[in-house]
């Protein structure tokens, strides 16, 4: 069987390859690589032993993106495409409503037009907007708070009136919570550009001595340490998170919303001090003021993957911690 990974060489994508590749899927990767580098996918290769035909596509470059669907027979898309960071999409937010809905919206028409109509979406937790309730179940109340957020949103939208236009479509929305941690060989990992915005790069960057200490957004929210409470989830068992929606997808139609998180919450300091208890380095921090449009605390009710995909993220922290490390500390500087 084809999969057509868009976005293949970022971190969930490259991870999600490595699943599928070892699973015997053939994989064809479609990227950019506006967000990431090519090398990530010879790494894949060197992890896997197996091969991957790579694209430098752009989504938004229609006529390229015929090509890709005339020259393989493609069994299911799974699309991670995207920009993802919500300040820049603060800034820019044409930019991303251009890149996030357009290329989406480009990727279905191609894919309607060659009869491929198994599509596998990286949805976000993002979704739930300001969080009342936890945990979070897929039919909780959905809204934005941000124009990142929005293209998550307003795609899920597209994708349900693409639906009930065409039952013949199959499409799983994957909201995803915290995803960290990195392939076990320490070969692949997440790569941000410049400096990182989210929580566990920035530790990792701090242990590996790139950044000078780490700040800690706020202690006096109402959680059992004052800081804030994700959904940790190892970037491992959300790929195979992709493999378990296909299996899905290949057998039914219909659209369906997963939550995939591990269901515990963990906060900003927990998170600190098991990376040091594994990792035996430390972390020096300082607390400052809350970073806006933080929620107190955010963490997943995975049932419905759990029953339905039979999917269960099986891996814990200090897992995470131990894997990020490996990864940062063998590559200080990324894929350069
Ligand atoms: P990433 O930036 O590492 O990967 C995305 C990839 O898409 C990059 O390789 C980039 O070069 C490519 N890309 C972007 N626009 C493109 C375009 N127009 N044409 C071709 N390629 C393009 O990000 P990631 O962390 O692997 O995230 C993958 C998906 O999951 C994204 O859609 C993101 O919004 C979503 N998501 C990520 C997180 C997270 O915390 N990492 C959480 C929730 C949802
Ligand atoms: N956070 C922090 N310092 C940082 C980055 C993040 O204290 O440098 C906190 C942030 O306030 C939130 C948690 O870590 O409570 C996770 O933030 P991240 O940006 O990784 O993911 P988000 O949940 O915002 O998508």
């Amino acid at each position: 069987m084809s999969i057509l990974i868009t976005g293949g060489a970022g971190y969930i994508g490259s991870h999600t390859c490595v699943e599928l590749l070892n699973l015997g899927y053939e994989v064809i990767v479609l990227d950019n690589l506006s967000n990431s580098k090519e090398e990530s996918i010879r790494r894949v290769e060197n992890i896997t032993g197996k091969k991957i035909k790579f694209y430098k596509i752009d989504l938004l470059d229609r006529e390229n993106l015929e090509k890709v669907f005339m020259e393989n027979k493609i069994d299911a898309v799974i699309h991670f495409a995207g920009f993802k960071s919500v300040g820049e999409s603060v800034k820019v937010p044409l930019r991303y409503y251009h890149n996030n809905i357009t290329g989406t919206i480009i990727l279905c028409d191609v894919m309607q037009k060659y009869c491929v109509k198994k599509l596998i979406f990286s949805s976000s937790a993002t979704v739930y907007g300001n969080v009342e309730k936890v945990p979070i179940s897929e039919d909780s109340p959905l809204s934005a708070t941000n124009p990142y957020g929005r293209t998550k949103l307003f795609i899920e939208e597209i994708l349900r009136d693409l639906y009930n236009s065409d039952k013949e479509w199959s499409i799983a929305l994957l909201r995803y919570f915290n995803p960290i941690g990195a392939h076990e060989s320490g070969l692949i990992g997440e790569d941000p550009s410049g400096v990182p915005n989210n929580l566990m790069p920035y530790i990792t960057q701090v242990a590996v001595g790139k950044l000078h200490e780490l700040k800690v957004f706020g202690n006096d929210y109402d959680t059992h340490d004052g800081t804030g409470v994700r959904d940790f989830i190892h970037v491992v068992d959300l790929a195979k998170g992709h493999v378990k929606a296909l299996n899905k997808v290949m057998v039914s139609t219909g659209i369906d919303a997963y939550n995939l998180g591990t269901g515990k919450g963990y906060s900003v300091l927990d998170l600190v001090h098991t990376f040091e208890k594994v990792t035996g380095k430390k972390v020096p921090y300082t607390i400052v003021k809350r970073r806006p449009g933080d929620v107190a605390k955010c963490f997943a009710d995975p049932t419905k993957a759990n029953k339905e995909l039979k999917w269960y993220a099986e891996r814990d922290l200090e897992d995470m911690c131990l894997d990020a490390w490996r990864w940062q500390s063998n590559n200080p500087n990324g894929y350069e």
